[in-house]
Parts: C-alpha cells; structure tokens; sequence
C-alpha cells in the first residue's frame, strides 16, 4: 500500500502519516520524489484500513499495491504448484492433464463404457456430475450417491482419476469420499461455507470461475480453500457472460496467461461450458491448451442426442480422438507433452492400491 501525500504537505505532516502506520502494527517506508512524497506500508497482511489514513491532513490517496489475496499469489509462492492425484496424474507441472466425460452420471453402462473410450484415447481423470446445479428445478438434478458409486465403478474399470461437483456444503465429505477431485462449480464459486468445508476435505479442488466473477474474485475464492489448508487446487476457465448470443459464453483465454502470472496454482480451461456449442469445443480447446492451459475439461457422452444435460456441447467420442490427437501437436509447439496414458500396468497398480 502506498499512501501519495500532496504536494503542500508539510514534514510534519508526512510524519504522522508515518507515526499513524507504525502505530497500526506495520513499517513505514518514506519515498520522496521531485513533486510529492509517498509513504509505502510494508508488511500489508490484508488487513489494513485505508480509511484511517486517507483521513490524515496532507494526504492526497492511498493506493493499494499488493493483491488482496495472498497464499494464492506467485509473491508467495514463486513455483508452479503441482496437483498429484494417485492414478499418476500431474496437474501443474509441464504435463497438459485431460479430464473428460458426461456432463452427468446416467446409467452404469453409459459412465462405464465411456470412461473406457476415453481412457482408450488418453484421458486420464473421468468427469461426470453426481449432484447437478441446474438453472431450472424441473431439469435433471442428478443419480446422487448412486452416480458416485457409479464413478467409482469407472474409477475401479478404468483407473482413471474422478472428478465430479459438490453442491453444498454437507455434501462435501461424501463427494470427497469417493472422488479424487472435488468440483465447485462456476455457480458455486462464492458460495463461502461450500469453499470451507471443500478447503478441508482433504482432497484436491478444483474451482471454476463464476460466471459474472472477476479474475480476482475467482483467486480470492481460491485463497479461502487455501486459507483453511488446502494447496491443491486447480483453477478452471469456464467461460463468462457477454452480450453476444452465438455462444453460450464467452471463454476468456486471457485468463489463462493472467492467472498463471498472478498465482502459482494450475489453471485448466472448460471449453464445453465455455463455448455450449460442440462445434465450437475443439477450436477453443486447441486455443486454450496454445495460451498455456495445464489442462482441459471436455464434455464428452457416448450419445449426446439421447443426453440428460448438456448434450448439444458434448462431443462424440471420435471428436475427442481428434482433439486430442491435436492439443498434443500444440502442447509439443510448447514443450509440453499430455499426461501419459494410463497403462495396463498403472490400472493394476491402482485397483491394487
Ligand atoms: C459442470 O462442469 O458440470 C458444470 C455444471 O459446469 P459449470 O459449473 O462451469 O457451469
Ligand atoms: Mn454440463
């Protein structure tokens, strides 16, 4: 924080301003330049009352230099934080992690057979909503704990990673006993109580942006999982409102760099909420993973005409072949290389652990 002094201010004046922080618990730090003087407060722990010094004579403004969150930021943490789930998979490294699947849970056969294409063309965590947040009441809201049971059938089939949402906040342990990820959805993604509880499930997280949220909103939700302990967490683009109607939403790919210099955690990006629109998935996935993404979630279902939510934005498992046959032709452009397949000898080590 850096508090601008007016040109007329007098020396005694600036000493107060500097008495008032030193009072306040923090150093002061005067800077004097040719037409005005600052005074910089160092040891800003978010908790500073600007108020109380924008009140001060002499004053002119008081601007705020360092960011409002904190663990999150690269300031405090200058390496890439990698997310390890227990298939093997890393997120955050220089690996590009590829979660894929159904919007939601609808039969055994319909999760288990598509976790296996999707493993067969190189996906690694299986996506798939148990507890669904929809915008209507009257839409499907999900199998519930029957779909979580049904992910973890895929999980043992597959040994693919499970990734699935957790709606409410007494909804979180039982998601967390049974994913490796638990998602908070863009809807829930200032939902307080919700990001506490996820902050102490002991699993990793992975928050999506709200849709209306702010970069910074979106790392301040991330600084309350972190805040009650939990550093694995994985920031996903979604795609954010616009005034255009072609798409559903607007996938901000600028977030992608932003983030990465803001905060040292991962950030994927979901094209299918980001686009609604299957025709738009694979080129914005192919632009997501050019500006730098750590990974993608990628709607896919073995029939989307017949799909209980979202089948208008789910690709067909051949589409997913395709894209991912070109994201990992991007990522080498980048030096990057996709989590490598689950092998058969992975899959074992995983149903045996
Ligand atoms: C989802 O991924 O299942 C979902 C509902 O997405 P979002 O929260 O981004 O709308
Ligand atoms: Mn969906």
């Amino acid at each position: 924080m850096l508090v601008v002094m007016k040109q007329s201010a007098t020396d005694a004046e600036i000493d107060r301003v500097a008495e008032t922080i030193r009072d306040m618990g923090y150093d002061a730090r005067p800077i004097p330049g040719r037409q005005r003087t600052a005074i910089g407060l160092i040891g800003n722990d978010g908790r500073v009352d600007s108020g109380r010094l924008e009140g001060l004579s002499g004053v002119l403004e008081v601007i705020v230099v360092s960011h409002p969150y904190k663990q999150v930021s690269r300031e405090w943490k200058a390496e890439d934080t990698i997310v390890t789930l227990p298939n093997g998979t890393r997120i955050g490294g220089t690996e590009i992690a590829i979660m894929a699947g159904p919007c939601a849970v609808e039969s055994e056969d319909q999760i288990v057979g598509i976790a296996r294409s999707l493993r067969e063309a190189g996906a690694t965590i299986l996506r798939g909503g148990a507890f669904k947040p929809r915008t209507s009441p009257y839409s499907f809201q999900g199998l519930g704990e029957e779909g979580l049971r049904l992910l973890a059938v895929a999980r043992e089939e597959t040994g693919m990673a499970i990734v699935t949402e957790a709606v409410e906040p007494e909804a979180v342990e039982i998601v967390a006993e049974f994913a490796d990820i638990v998602q908070i959805g863009a809807r829930n993604m200032q939902n307080y109580p919700l990001l506490r509880r996820a902050g102490q499930a002991g699993k990793p997280v992975l928050l999506k942006r709200g849709m209306s949220a702010t970069i910074k909103e979106l790392l301040l939700a991330a600084e309350y999982l972190l805040a009650e302990g939990n550093e694995q967490v994985i920031l996903c683009e979604r795609g954010v409102r616009s005034f255009d109607t072609h798409t559903r939403n607007l996938l901000d790919l600028t977030a992608i760099p932003v983030v990465r210099g803001l905060s040292h955690l991962p950030i994927i990006a979901d094209p299918s909420h980001g686009t609604g629109v299957r025709a738009k998935v694979t080129p914005m996935a192919r632009a997501a993973v050019a500006a730098g993404a750590d990974g993608l979630m990628v709607e896919v279902h073995p029939d989307p005409e017949r799909a209980l939510s979202d089948g208008a934005q789910s690709l067909y498992p051949d589409d997913f072949v395709d894209l991912m046959r070109q994201i990992r032709v991007i990522g080498r452009a980048l030096d990057r290389e996709l989590v490598p397949p689950l092998g058969t000898l992975r899959v074992a080590e995983s149903a045996a652990g």
